[in-house]
């Protein structure tokens, strides 16, 4: 008769990890040669009901929504897709300049020279604005004066 603790050893999905299994692992490292057929000639026999586990077990750990270091969030299935993506690439940039991680270029504050601010999807609209109209007849007047 096989012992759950020693089946635990050959195939994870098949209980859980519970302290007292830990402390078997730690206690015995290596597994006899008559334990491993055992468990060998166990998985033969339920190879298909192990596999049937295992792919419930998939199904429930791709799942797992984990929370990246770049503030969204990615499913376990979807992390290989989710770190190569510009997506997390221009987060991680954004935190590593202090910014608001979601930030994008249209959305990014800019300071004039005007003394005034814009976002950048409204640069058009602020050009317009009288302040920086005057500010940028200053300037001209100045090159004007210089010459
Ligand atoms: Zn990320
Ligand atoms: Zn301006």
């Amino acid at each position: 008769m096989i012992q759950k603790e020693n089946l635990f050893l050959f195939h994870p999905s098949l209980s859980t990890i519970n302290e007292s299994e830990v402390v078997y692992i730690q206690k015995n490292p290596t597994r006899s040669e008559a334990l491993i057929r055992a468990q060998r000639k166990y998985y033969q026999k339920n190879k298909e009901k192990l596999t049937q586990n295992q792919l419930e077990y998939n199904k429930v750990y791709n799942k797992v929504v984990i929370s990246c270091a770049c503030g969204d969030k990615y499913t376990r299935a979807a992390k290989f897709h989710h770190m190569k993506s510009t997506r997390h690439a221009t987060r991680m940039q954004n935190i590593k300049d202090g910014k608001f991680a979601g930030e994008t270029k249209s959305l990014s504050r800019v300071n004039c020279s005007c003394g005034g601010h814009y976002l950048y999807k409204d640069r058009h609209q602020h050009f317009r604005t009288k302040k920086h109209i005057k500010y940028i007849n200053n300037i001209a007047q100045e090159e004007i004066k210089e010459i």
